[in-house]
């Protein structure tokens, strides 16, 4: 069962903003998926490769697919014939992988390079020693099947507002930093993934170009 009011609260808000969503499907099964197309979605984000391409194999094709949850080398071949975007980019060593079974599926794939922004240890992610290393590293021009769209972050899971706040706005900024001081071919500055069910107003409100939301739409998992 999909929540359409909630759906519906989400979806006017984020309008003003020009803010897209990704329905977080983890863990519901293809039925919630399939009624969540019937109604109107087909951007669909999931965490665990395995089961996204379990959903995907089943569900209709037009459907966009992100991988938001962490991704290791060794399984980038069963989602590169098909991923729309992978936002969970951590390492040089990922994106020559992703590189290369893109070229085999002769495709060129999106990326976003996640970036750690919370004041805590749980989350995955780069930071910006890491991000400019990967950004500036002498051979990333020549991964042609690659295009990295942005960067990725989750902030902080804490009631604090102004914390969550600080953490989107610092990420924004980063944004914007690189984006006017690092041109490459394939590099093409254009989102900030950031903000799910429980900050995503603020996400919208500090720059956010797609919220990834689970739980206000699909109950809690
Ligand atoms: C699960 C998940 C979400 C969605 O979380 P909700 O709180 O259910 O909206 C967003 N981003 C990532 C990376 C996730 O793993």
């Amino acid at each position: 069962m999909i929540n359409k009011s909630a759906l519906n609260i989400i979806t006017e808000f984020l309008k003003p903003f020009h803010t897209s969503l990704i329905a977080v499907t983890k863990a519901h099964p293809v039925e919630v998926l399939q009624e969540a197309y019937d109604f109107g979605l087909n951007v669909f984000g999931e965490n665990k490769v395995q089961e996204l391409v379990a959903k995907a194999e089943v569900l209709p094709k037009d459907i966009q697919w992100h991988l938001i949850g962490h991704l290791q080398s060794n399984k980038v071949k069963y989602i590169a014939p098909f991923i729309h975007m992978i936002h969970s980019v951590d390492s040089f060593k990922l994106l020559q992988e992703i590189n290369k079974e893109a070229k085999k599926n002769d495709r060129i794939i999106r990326c976003l390079l996640q970036v750690y922004i919370a004041n805590e240890d749980t989350k995955f992610g780069l930071d910006q020693k890491e991000l400019l290393a990967i950004l500036t590293h002498p051979e990333l021009e020549q991964l042609e099947h690659i295009q990295i769209k942005g960067l990725m972050g989750m902030a902080t899971n804490t009631n604090d507002k102004a914390q969550i706040r600080k953490e989107f706005h610092g990420l924004r900024e980063l944004f914007h930093t690189l984006s006017r001081t690092i041109t490459k071919k394939n590099i093409q500055w254009s989102e900030i993934s950031m903000g799910m069910t429980s900050d995503y107003e603020i996400a919208a409100e500090e720059g956010s170009t797609m919220v990834r939301i689970g739980s206000a739409i699909f109950g809690s998992r």
